[in-house]
């Protein structure tokens, strides 16, 4: 902690916000008796408050952001060089930094071929939502608009992405949505939809192809599908999945857009998530660990093919994307982007979180064994969850309060995890792990303790 901290000089920050700050996703009743938590510096996989609190951060940032760790200097040395060069410019030109990030990124995404920036993870899946409409008017005489989402998936906090979400309760009280979404059953083999059965993975994508041929599939452009879904319940596909999903999209003649806004640059121990399922997208999204957090950058990548769908006409004024999104020019995010790259590469991340993965995957099943709540233990790399019943025959799952009990247990002993919150009606019990990739195996151990304290302390 630095001076500023020790002398506690941080309470004006305390009152300032909660005076004036409205957090994000939260209800701010609470803070009119207790003060709202203020970060103030982070190093490694510990995170510090505004009283000087230390904490481990499970969950990267509370929403599975900084995988390389917080306090990283070469990364704020490299924004900083960049910003003093070129801070910025619109990006109807390149610059440096984004060039040649874009020719990194493609690098480690075969068959892919181009990047389109912009700053969010919702504003990289409009993109691609505009990109479908586009090419449906253009080369569909105005058909094959339609997208498809999936039950349980999340792509972002506009409208036109919640238009998207598979989480019924995200978007409760901020209709009327746009028209041309239609959703697809979840993969969650734990809450089949069709009882015990053999093959959930394949029945699951058949009960997408039943959506197609009901909708008629010269109406469906593309199909939304995060590679694992994250605050949906960390649910990793079933087997047989993706490989039948890929067939059923080729045969109907529908794109393939993947949400690596979460699983993208190395969370699942692959550089993208859907690479662990031989499936070859038409769009991959990515943001949150683009950058780790050092600056805001998200990525629309497409194939060449998709790309070549927007410039076979020359002479019309209105065939090319007729898109913008101004702080995608900024420089500072493929110039964080491009050293967080380096930084993954030469610090082994991606071997680091299969491992580490697999010991806080070991973890958790332990705990299923000595605490009957837990009902199941899923993941894929450092991205995993533990789904809390009240009864592990009926699968009844475990209250929410409760839930959110135990987060606030792990938070009480200095662990920050997440979980599923206020997102499926009746379904907010999963908890949620995604500590950053430079985890230890003694981070992962503290992470298991504190859970496994917390389960007793609440369920006794
Ligand atoms: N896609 C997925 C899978 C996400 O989990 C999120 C955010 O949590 C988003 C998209 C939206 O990203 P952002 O909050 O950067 O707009």
């Amino acid at each position: 902690m630095n001076d500023m901290h020790r002398t506690n000089d941080l309470r004006h920050v305390i009152e300032a916000d909660r005076a004036h700050v409205w957090h994000h996703l939260s209800q701010h009743k609470p803070y009119e008796t207790v003060d709202p938590r203020v970060m103030v510096e982070g190093k490694g996989m510990r995170v510090w408050d505004a009283t000087g609190r230390e904490y481990l951060d499970a969950v990267s940032g509370g929403v599975w952001t900084v995988n390389v760790g917080y306090g990283r200097t070469s990364i704020a040395d490299a924004v900083r060089d960049q910003l003093v060069k070129l801070n910025y410019f619109a990006g109807s030109a390149g610059s440096v930094p984004a060039a040649l990030f874009s020719e990194r990124l493609i690098r480690k995404m075969p068959g892919m071929a181009r990047v389109y920036y912009s700053n969010s993870g919702s504003e990289a899946n409009e993109k691609v939502f505009k990109m479908v409409r586009q090419i449906a008017h253009r080369h569909h005489g105005g058909r094959k608009a339609k997208i498809l989402y999936r039950e349980r998936d999340y792509h972002g906090t506009t409208i036109g992405a919640l238009a998207a979400a598979g989480q019924d309760q995200r978007r409760d009280q901020y209709g009327p949505f746009p028209d041309g979404f239609v959703a697809v059953p979840h993969c969650l083999e734990y809450r089949s939809q069709w009882g015990a059965v053999e093959n959930y993975g394949e029945r699951a994508a058949d009960a997408i192809e039943a959506v197609i041929l009901r909708e008629g599939p010269d109406s469906i452009g593309a199909i939304c599908l995060e590679p694992v879904t994250a605050g949906g319940g960390v649910i990793p596909p079933p087997r047989g999945y993706w490989e039948k999903v890929q067939d059923i999209c080729r045969r109907h003649d529908i794109l393939i857009h993947i949400d690596e806004v979460v699983c993208g640059m190395g969370r699942t121990g692959a550089w993208f998530g859907y690479q662990n399922y031989g499936v070859q997208p038409d769009f991959v999204t990515m943001a949150k660990g683009v950058a780790s957090g050092y600056a805001a950058i998200a990525c629309t990548t497409t194939t060449e093919a998709v790309f070549a769908l927007f410039k076979d006409d020359a002479a019309d004024p209105m065939s090319y994307f007729r898109d913008i999104s101004t702080f995608g020019g900024c420089t500072a995010g493929p110039a964080a982007a491009l050293e967080t790259m380096r930084i993954t590469e030469e610090e082994g991340l991606l071997a680091n979180t299969i491992a580490m993965g697999e010991r806080l995957m070991a973890g958790l099943h332990a705990l299923a064994e000595r605490h009957p709540v837990v009902g199941d233990v899923r993941g894929k790399g450092l991205f995993c969850g533990a789904e809390l019943v009240a009864d592990r025959a009926t699968k009844e799952p475990a209250e929410e309060t409760r839930v959110q009990a135990v987060v606030a247990d792990c938070m009480a002993h200095g662990v920050i995890i997440g979980a599923t919150n206020r997102s499926l009606p009746g379904l907010n019990n999963t908890l949620c792990l995604s500590p950053a990739l430079i985890a230890t195996p003694d981070d992962i151990d503290r992470i298991v303790e504190a859970i496994d304290g917390a389960l007793g302390r609440v369920f006794g």
